[in-house]
C-alpha cells in the first residue's frame, strides 16, 4: 500500500468502515448516502463535504454511476463531466473564496471524485508534504486538463510509480507566492499570511 493510501487509511474512518465490514477505500460511497455529509445532489451527481478537508472549503463531486476512477473514463463520459463543471460553477457562485477543481492522478478512494478546494489550504487536516504536493503539483489534474486529455486521447493515461514518487518528494513551495518553506510547520504558518 502506498504512503498516501496509508495516510488515507488513517484519514478515512477505519474503525467505522471496519464496523460495517467495508473496505476503507469505500468510505466515499458510504458518505454519498449520508444526508449530513451531502451538500448538493442531482439525478446524476452528488456533492459531499470532504471529511478531512485540506482547506477552508473542500468538497468532492461524485457520480451516482459506478465509475471507480478517472482511469475508467472515456469520451462517453464527457456529458457527465460537463455536469461536474456546471456544479463547480454553481459552488463558485455560492462562495467568495477562490476555488480550484481537479482530480488526483492516483486516487486513494474508490468512486470517481473531483476535488473542489479553496486555495487558502488552511486546515488542521493538511498535515504532510504528501497532502500538500497532491494538491499543488501536477499530481492534481485540473478539471480543464482532464476534459482536454479525454477529448483528445479518449482516455486518461496512468502516471508511472517513478513519476508518482518524484511528485510527492518535490520541495515544498507556497501555492500563492514564491516562498519555499523548509518544513510543513513553516508552510502552515506562512499560509496564514495570505489570509485576508
Ligand atoms: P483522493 O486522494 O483523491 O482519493 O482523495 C480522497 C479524499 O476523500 C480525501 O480528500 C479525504 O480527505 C476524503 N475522505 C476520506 N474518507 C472520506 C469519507 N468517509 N467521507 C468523505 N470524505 C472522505
Ligand atoms: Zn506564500
Amino acid at each position: 500500500m502506498s504512503k498516501r493510501a496509508v495516510e488515507n487509511v488513517e484519514d478515512c474512518s477505519t474503525k467505522q468502515a471496519a464496523k460495517r465490514n467495508k473496505h476503507w477505500s469505500l468510505g466515499l460511497v458510504e458518505s454519498m448516502k449520508d444526508p449530513e455529509v451531502i451538500y448538493k445532489e442531482t439525478k446524476s451527481i452528488v456533492v459531499i463535504k470532504d471529511k478531512y478537508p485540506k482547506a477552508m472549503i473542500h468538497y468532492l463531486i461524485l457520480p451516482h454511476e459506478e465509475i471507480s476512477s478517472i482511469y475508467k473514463l472515456n469520451k462517453t463520459h464527457l456529458n457527465l463531466l460537463n455536469e461536474f463543471g456546471s456544479m463547480f460553477n454553481l459552488i463558485k457562485e455560492e462562495h467568495d473564496s477562490e476555488l480550484r477543481a481537479g482530480f488526483h492522478a492516483v486516487p486513494s478512494m474508490q468512486r470517481l471524485h473531483m476535488h473542489v478546494i479553496s486555495t487558502d489550504m488552511n486546515s488542521p487536516s493538511l498535515k504532510t508534504k504528501v497532502h500538500w504536493n497532491s494538491f499543488t503539483t501536477s499530481f492534481f489534474i485540473s478539471y480543464e486538463e482532464l476534459i482536454k486529455k479525454l477529448t483528445e486521447d479518449g482516455y486518461i493515461q496512468k502516471i508511472s510509480n517513478d513519476t508518482h514518487k518524484i511528485l510527492m518528494s518535490l520541495p515544498l513551495k507556497c501555492n500563492q507566492c514564491s516562498f519555499e518553506p523548509k518544513n510543513m510547520p513553516q508552510l502552515k504558518q506562512h499560509l496564514l499570511s495570505h489570509i485576508k
